[in-house]
């Protein structure tokens, strides 16, 4: 049999390899890191002594292809969150709190309710989004929708940072259209929002390893990829550094960011600009309090925060689309987040900063502009046994954990469906 030799050991090259296995190939994985799980994983910090994720995750309930993923691994059981469809939010300006809510429409779902509960929308105010569905190619979130309305504002506004990574004026509104599609217009059943019990790696990372060396799979830690060979129409050989080459049998995934790939691939023109996330780690003494309907996060406006997530004894703040304040210096951006989470949340641990991390991730994923969606590669490559999988590749959806897996599920079919390795 000969083997699938997958770069990239993020969830994209993960997920192409749990499903090549499940069809019954051998595959062999390379990540130039010390770790698996690229930016979806989890480590230990010394200064908090405490494991955290790079980055606070959310997923929702209608991301199919991360709970299929994580149910092959045996970790189908290690996202939590409410059940209902619900997300508490504060207005830290106008000094309001709600709480959003999705309900499944009638007949069975297949009726969307709008989401209730946001102060000064109505519901026929909703049908703006299908304006979304209409938006060309070059159209932007902040174009395409009323900016001047409550529900932007306190809707659409931090949906769109939060799925797309990128401010609203920048951001492509046909990317959004998509997770409108699959979670707000199909009702409460999509909406729940979930994020990783344990940590990330404990969900999407340590099972997926133990389930694939359990079958056999090669996994190459500190290999970095620094070109390719190829004889003809195909991969011939993968060249590492350090002199390492390996001979290619059979095919070839590469589930790279898109600046490694566009290294190793000649004539691919990927999209590079990016958009940070910056985040912001407290540990502290006092008990969290339990937000409305258990959730496992608060939306903030009016702040420097955007969300606040709490987990044990750590309270997170995430903010997308963070260029700027990645600029700034940690402790300040550490004092404005602590100010913010006390305004938001009730929670009793004196006026001293407590003991934090600040995490600026510059690169953490492409900037989703009309002028990058164009970029984005199909999995297909004029190579026949090569396949490109990462969350920038030409998915549909934005760079998330969902858009990674079906990446790399994408490149994992193609590559059975050609059956160009045997
Ligand atoms: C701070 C932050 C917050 C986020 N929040 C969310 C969220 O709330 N919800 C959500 O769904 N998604 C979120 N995401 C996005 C999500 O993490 C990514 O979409 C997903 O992890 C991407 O997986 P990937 O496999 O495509 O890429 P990566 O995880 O980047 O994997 C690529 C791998 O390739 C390896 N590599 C690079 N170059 C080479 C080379 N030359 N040779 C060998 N190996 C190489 C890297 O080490 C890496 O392991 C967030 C991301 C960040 C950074």
């Amino acid at each position: 049999m000969t083997t699938v030799h997958i770069v990239g050991a993020g969830l994209s090259g993960l997920a192409a390899a749990v499903r090549l296995v499940e069809r019954g190939r051998r595959v062999a994985i390379y990540d130039q890191a010390d770790h698996a799980g690229g930016r979806c994983r989890s480590y230990h910090d010394s200064v908090l002594d405490r494991r955290i994720d790079n980055g606070n995750h959310l997923l929702l309930s209608a991301n199919t292809a991360a709970r299929g993923f994580l149910a092959v691994v045996g970790a189908g059981d290690s996202l939590t969150g409410p059940r209902r469809a619900a997300f508490p939010f504060v207005d830290l300006a106008g000094g309001m709190r709600w709480e959003v809510t999705f309900a499944d429409g009638p007949l069975l779902g297949r009726l969307p309710l709008p989401p209730r509960g946001i102060p000064d929308v109505t519901l026929a105010q909703f049908m703006g989004a299908w304006r979304l569905r209409r938006a060309g190619p070059d159209a932007t979130v902040a174009g395409t929708l009323d900016t001047g309305s409550a529900l932007y504002r306190r809707f659409w506004e931090p949906l769109a940072v939060a799925a797309l990574n990128t401010e609203c004026a920048q951001a492509a509104a046909r990317l959004l259209w998509p997770v409108v599609a699959e979670t707000v217009l199909r009702g409460g059943r999509y909406c729940r929002p979930l994020v990783a019990r344990d940590g990330l790696s404990e969900s999407f990372v340590d099972p997926a390893l133990a389930w694939l060396r359990a079958r056999g799979a090669g996994l190459h830690l500190g290999w970095r990829l620094r070109g390719l060979t190829f004889a003809g129409e195909r991969v011939a050989a993968l060249d590492f550094a350090g002199d390492r080459q390996v001979a290619v049998d059979g095919a070839v995934v590469l589930a790279l960011p898109p600046a490694s790939a566009g290294r190793v691939l000649p004539g691919l023109d990927p999209p590079l600009e990016t958009r940070a996330i910056v985040n912001g780690h407290f540990r502290v003494a006092a008990p969290l309090p339990r937000l409305p309907y258990d959730s496992p996060l608060i939306g903030v406006l009016g702040g420097t925060a955007e969300w606040i997530f709490l987990r044990r004894d750590v309270v997170s703040v995430t903010v997308s689309a963070a260029d700027r304040l990645a600029e700034d210096e940690e402790p300040a951006i550490a004092d404005r987040m602590w100010r913010d989470i006390r305004r938001a949340i009730d929670i009793d641990c004196g006026n001293e900063l407590p003991v934090y991390r600040v995490v600026k991730e510059k690169r953490a994923t492409f900037a989703h502009t009309p002028s990058s969606v164009r970029r984005r590669p199909k999995a297909q490559t004029r190579w026949t046994n090569l396949m490109l999988a990462g969350d920038w590749t030409d998915t549909g959806l934005p760079a998330t954990i969902e858009g990674a897996i079906r990446s790399g599920n994408a490149a994992a079919d193609l590559l059975q469906l050609g059956n160009s390795t045997r």
